[in-house]
C-alpha cells in the first residue's frame, strides 16, 4: 500500500513504482495543543510534528523525491551540500536505495548532524570557509556540478532554485494539512533559504487548482532577526529581496545568507495570501523549551520558530482565536545538542548517596 508522500503521487513529479523509495516519511501527526493554546486564548491551535520524520526533520520528504528520481534517471551517485539536515536526510533515503551519496559540508556545521550522516554512511567533506566566505562556496558549487556531470551524478540541494523535483516533495506537508483541516486559517512556516515556505504556499495552491477546495489559509513566513532575507518582503516592508552579508542567528538550518528560493516566492505570491515574521534567538530558545514542557513536544530551535512567529502574531491581533492554526514544528530535538544545553545539562543533574537522604527535600519542592 502506497503510504507517506507517495500517497500524493498524482500532484508531485511522477516516479515509476519500482523506483519510489520510503522509509516512513510524511504522514505526520497534526497535534492539537493541550496547553499553549489556552493560555493566549487560541482554540484551534495545532502543531503539524515534522520532527517525527524518520532522519527527524521534513527534509525527509524532500530526500525521498530526490532519490527516487536519481533512480529512475539511473544516476551514480548523489552530491549535495548541507548545514545539516538535508545531509541527514539524503544521506539516510541513498543508503536505502544503495546509492553513493557526497556531502560537502558547511564550515562549523553541527557535529550531531554531522554524525547522523557518517553513521548513514556518506562521504563526508567539512571545508574551511564553506558557507562564510563566498568565493569557497562558488567553488564549492562549481566542482560539485562538474562532478555530477562528468560522473553522471545528481546534486541535490533543497531549494527549488536547485532541486525543483526533490522539492515537490514538500508539498506534501500542505496536503496532508488540507486533507485534514479543512478550514485551516493561518499556518506558520520557518524560513532559511525559503524552499520550505515556498513547498508550503505552492502546496496549497496546487490543492486548490486540483482539488476546487475554496481553502486560501494566510502563510506566514517567520526567521529570525538576523536572517530576515524574506519575511519583510512578506509583510511588505520590503519591495526587494536583500542577500545578506552575513547571517547572525544562530538557529542552525536557518542561517542561510544568500537568496536561494527568495525569487520565486515572489513570483508565487499573488496566488496565496501572505505575512511576514521576526522573532528574536531568544525568543526561539524559550519557544523551543515551553514546547516541551507545556506540550510534550522535543524540537531543535529552527522547530520553535513557527510558533514564536505565531506568538507575536498573535500578539499583534492578526490571529482568529476561533479558527484552526497551524504551526510546523520542522527538526527534532535529538538533533542540535549544543541548543538542549541552553536548557539542561549534566550538572543539572542531581546526583544522590540514597534517595531517602533526599526523600523530603523532593516532597516540598513537588507537592507543595
Ligand atoms: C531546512 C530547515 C528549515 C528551513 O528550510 P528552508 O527551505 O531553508 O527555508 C527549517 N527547519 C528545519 C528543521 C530545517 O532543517
Amino acid at each position: 500500500m502506497l503510504k507517506g508522500i507517495w500517497t500524493y503521487r498524482e500532484l508531485i513529479h511522477p516516479i515509476a513504482p519500482e523506483f519510489q523509495v520510503a522509509l516512513g516519511e510524511g504522514n505526520t501527526p497534526l497535534v492539537k495543543a493541550r496547553n499553549i493554546g489556552n493560555k493566549i486564548g487560541l482554540e484551534n491551535l495545532y502543531f503539524k510534528l515534522e520532527n517525527l520524520n524518520p532522519s527527524g526533520s521534513y527534509k525527509d520528504r524532500f530526500a525521498a523525491l530526490a532519490v527516487a528520481n536519481c533512480l529512475q534517471q539511473g544516476k551514480k551517485a548523489i552530491l549535495a551540500t548541507s548545514s545539516g539536515n538535508t545531509g541527514a536526510a539524503l544521506a539516510a533515503y541513498a543508503a536505502a536505495a544503495g546509492l553513493k551519496c557526497i556531502i560537502c559540508l558547511v564550515d562549523g556545521a553541527p557535529f550531531g548532524k554531522v554524525q547522523q550522516m557518517g553513521v548513514y554512511g556518506a562521504e563526508l567533506l567539512m571545508i574551511k570557509d564553506f558557507g562564510i566566505s563566498d568565493s569557497c562556496t562558488i567553488e564549492v558549487m562549481e566542482t560539485l556540478r562538474e562532478l555530477a556531470t562528468e560522473h553522471d551524478s545528481s546534486l541535490e540541494i533543497s531549494a527549488y532554485k536547485f532541486s525543483p523535483i526533490g522539492m515537490q516533495g514538500v508539498q506534501t506537508i500542505a496536503f496532508e494539512i488540507a486533507e485534514e483541516l479543512e478550514d485551516v486559517d493561518q499556518v506558520f512556516v520557518p524560513a532559511g533559504g525559503g524552499g520550505l515556505y515556498l513547498s508550503i504556499l505552492r502546496g496549497f495552491a496546487k490543492w486548490k487548482a486540483h482539488k476546487q477546495s475554496g481553502l486560501n489559509p494566510t502563510i506566514h513566513c517567520v526567521q529570525p532577526e538576523g536572517n530576515d532575507t524574506i519575511a519583510s518582503l512578506m509583510n511588505r516592508s520590503r519591495k526587494e529581496p536583500v542577500a545578506l552579508p552575513t547571517s547572525t542567528t544562530k538557529i542552525s538550518g536557518l542561517q542561510v545568507s544568500s537568496l536561494l528560493d527568495a525569487e520565486a516566492i515572489m513570483e508565487q505570491t499573488p496566488f496565496n495570501d501572505t505575512d511576514g515574521i521576526l522573532v528574536s534567538d531568544e525568543e526561539v530558545f524559550y519557544y523551543q523549551k515551553l514546547l516541551a514542557q507545556e506540550e510534550g513536544i522535543y524540537c531543535e530551535p529552527a522547530g520553535a520558530v513557527a510558533l514564536a512567529g505565531l506568538m507575536a502574531a498573535a500578539s499583534l491581533g492578526k490571529v482568529d482565536p476561533k479558527k484552526p492554526v497551524v504551526c510546523l514544528v520542522t527538526g527534532h530535538g535529538f538533533k542540535d545538542q549544543q541548543a538542549l544545553n541552553k536548557i539542561y545539562t549534566q550538572q543539572d543533574c542531581r546526583y544522590v548517596d540514597t534517595v531517602k537522604q533526599t526523600k523530603e527535600e523532593l516532597v516540598k519542592k513537588i507537592y507543595k
